[in-house]
This record gives structure tokens, sequence and C-alpha cells, in this order.
């Protein structure tokens, strides 16, 4: 890989929280996988909306209310551009990933898993989208199958056809992996599940921020990600669904805003996707969410992928220097998550070490429990890579690691 692809140093100038020292040294992030840093046009566009334009949305009939509508619809409209979804009604404003899966299995669950059904996932999930499966198919008395995950961690393929039965009646699958990086060939396993008819759902929480996403391309039923992540704000969040599968489905959360009329017998539901939308949303997170997908379309997600590419490669090799240190997750098709141990050193004891030069990573199970027992370890420290990161981030890292290593000799 070349380089970058833009100009790294003004991208990074655009994020103002990297502008500070901590513990007496430039702060070095590596933990964007967990959530990303906010470009100030995140901030500026989330004050601009208090500033000037805040209102409750859909309801009122004054000036402002007109406006917070317009920009919460404007920005569901920006978050259809940038997922290259057919239809605005296909997005849902939800708090993020977790509440995204959650809410496809209190009404998709809720209506077509029953007794001796079988829910599809993966060895590789985070806990969002293993626990709601868990409940849905405890609930109906329906079983939770797994597909397995190789030593590199990528998807077993070869086991994927057996697995998907007459019995089966979601595949939940994530696009990324948070705690590996492996990219699934999403588009193979929509092929499959839909050759048997058996939707799909993608949990996008880490692929979003990668590279460029079109859903209608990948074909999947529903599609989940996080503002937080995606350098917008926290507490908003996407849920993509078809149309027509939203249409079928009962509504999740009951209140205002999510019906067309209410009398003490009956109520009539409101269209998708305002019917999966129940009382007060997040206008400004919105808003701030929008603001950061423009930023990224301003820097082009194909050069934010190719800077991932080029920077993982350099990671990779510089942390693959370090005697000792083995890396958890080598498929050849993934993204800047770097998952590791260092001989037995424990990985909180790596994390710690770090802070105190100013250096910012992860350490843990990363809220995939299951997959650290597939590799056999309670924990990995893992660094993870966005568009402001650079070499010299990575050389922090390695020479960081160093450290570790004189303090555990
Ligand atoms: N799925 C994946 C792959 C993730 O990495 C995360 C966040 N770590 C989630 C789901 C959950 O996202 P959130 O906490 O924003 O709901």
């Amino acid at each position: 890989m070349s380089g970058p692809g833009f100009d790294l140093a003004r991208v990074r100038a655009d994020f103002p929280i990297l502008r500070q020292e901590v513990r007496g040294r430039p702060l070095v992030y590596l933990d964007s996988a967990a959530t990303g840093q906010k470009p100030q046009a995140v901030l500026d566009a989330i004050t601009r909306y208090y500033t000037h334009d805040n209102a409750n949305v859909h309801r009122g009939v004054h000036i402002l209310s007109e406006r917070a509508t317009q920009a919460f619809e404007d920005a569901r409209e920006t978050v259809r551009r940038f997922i290259h979804a057919k239809d605005v009604r296909e997005v849902i404003f939800v708090r993020g990933t977790t509440e995204a899966i959650n809410l496809v299995a209190a009404t998709y669950g809720r209506k077509h898993v029953g007794p001796g059904d079988e829910v599809l996932i993966s060895a590789m999930e985070h806990h969002s989208n293993i626990v709601p499966w868990q409940m849905v198919c405890d609930a109906a008395g329906a079983k939770l199958r797994v597909i397995p995950v190789d030593e590199r961690g990528e998807l077993r393929m070869d086991t994927v056809d057996a697995l998907l039965t007459e019995k089966t009646r979601l595949l939940a699958i994530t696009h990324v992996s948070n705690a590996l990086g492996s990219v699934n060939p999403i588009k193979e396993l929509v092929a499959k599940a839909h050759a048997k008819n058996i939707p799909v759902l993608v949990d996008g929480a880490q692929s979003v921020t990668h590279f460029p996403v079109d859903v209608q391309d990948l074909g999947c039923d529903f599609y989940a990600f996080s503002g937080h992540k995606l350098f917008g704000p926290t507490g908003i969040g996407v849920l993509y669904g078809k149309l027509s599968m939203l249409e079928s489905l009962p509504p999740y959360q009951g209140g205002g805003d999510m019906i067309l009329s209410v009398t003490m017998e009956k109520t009539v539901y409101n269209r998708v996707p305002h019917r999966f939308e129940a009382g007060t949303p997040d206008m400004a997170g919105a808003v701030g969410l929008a603001a950061a997908i423009r930023y990224l379309e301003a820097v082009g997600m194909q050069n934010v992928s190719q800077h991932d590419q080029w920077l993982l490669a350099y990671a990779t090799d510089a942390l693959q220097s370090i005697p000792g240190l083995k890396l958890v997750g080598t498929a050849p098709h993934k993204t800047g998550v770097l998952s590791f141990t260092l001989e037995d050193v424990h990985p909180h004891d790596v994390g710690t070490i770090l802070d105190q030069e100013g250096i910012c990573i992860r350490t843990g199970h990363h809220c995939a429990q299951p997959l650290m027992q597939r590799f056999g370890v309670a924990a990995t420290a893992r660094a993870s890579l966005a568009l402001y990161n650079t070499r010299e981030d990575v050389d922090a890292l390695v020479k960081g690691l160093h450290k570790v290593k004189e303090v555990f000799a």
C-alpha cells in the first residue's frame, strides 16, 4: 500500500482531542474500535443544533420544531446515502448497534422464531449479537447454532451450507470482528442464506468505520451500526432494514410518535420508520451522526480504507518484530485491529504500562468471551486504528511494548 491516500496531518488536525498531552506525553489513541474520536465538524454541528434549532420533532407547528424535524429527517437521508439504501424509510434511528439488534430480536425474533427453530450466528460475535439471540431462543424453545472460526480467525465457510437448514429462521453475523479484525464475506453468506429463504442481519459496528458499505449490493435484510464508533456522538445508531421486511414486522417499543391514533380500545401504529421510533429521538445525535458521515464522505471512504490497509500492514510488521508477541487474528482479509498477547504478561498489565506512556489501547475479552475461549486466552491487548492514526502512533506503541518487556524481564 503506497500511503494513506489523503492528507493525514490535515485529517488529524480536525480532531481536537488528539492535540493534548497525557501523562506528560503526546496522546496516542489506539482504541477506536471501542469508540471513535470526533472531528470539529461534528462538535460544531451539535452545538449549532442546540444553539439555533432545538425543539421536539414531528409534533410542533412552530418554526423551531419545523427546523428540528428537517434536520432530523435530513440526517436520515444522509445515512441512507452513506449505506446506499434504496429508500429513506429503511433507516431507523436507535441508540446504537446493541439496540438495533435487540429491536430485530424483539420484532422479527418474536414473530418468526418458534419451538425447534434455529438462529445461526458465528463464533466471532460481540456479546450484543449473541445474548439477544440466546434470549429469543430461550423464550421460544429454539436453538442457537454457531459457525466456527479457524486458527487465523476466519469464518469456516465450509461449514455454512450444513448449518443453514430448514429450521434456520435467521443468520445474524458480524461484518468485521471487533476482537480480530477479520472481514466476513457477507455477500456470499447472504447468497447462501437467501437461497434457502433465510434472512440475514449484519452487525456493521466495525465495518462502516473502515470501508464503504452498500447494503443493496450486500443484499442483507438488516444492517446495524453505532454513531459513536463512526466518529459521531454517543446515543445514536442505525438499524437498516429492507422496507418489505420492516413493513411486515410488529412494533418494537410502544409510546409517542410510533402511533397514528390511540383510543383506550385500540392503537393504529405509525408507518415505517416511525413505527419503530417510540418517544423523543436523539435529534442532536442524528445531526451529529450526519455531520460525521459528511466528514467521512469528504475524506472519501475509499481513502479511509486505503489508509487502514496501509497502516495495518505497517503495524502488523512492526508488532511481529517484537519477540514473544503473538497476534490473535491473522486473517488475510482484515481491518486495522491488532489483538495480541505478549509472552505471559497479563494484557491488563500491558495496557497499564502503555497508559503510563500516554498510549490508549483496550485489554480484556472485548465483549467476545466465546471467541477468546476459541483461541484459548482469557483476554488480549488490542490496538485499533482509525483514519487519524499515523505511523508515529504505531512506533510509539512498539516502543511502549519494549518497555513492557523490560519491566517484566
Ligand atoms: N458489535 C460489534 C462488532 C462491536 O464492536 C460493538 C461495540 N464494541 C457492538 C456490536 C456494540 O455496539 P454498541 O455498544 O455501540 O451498541
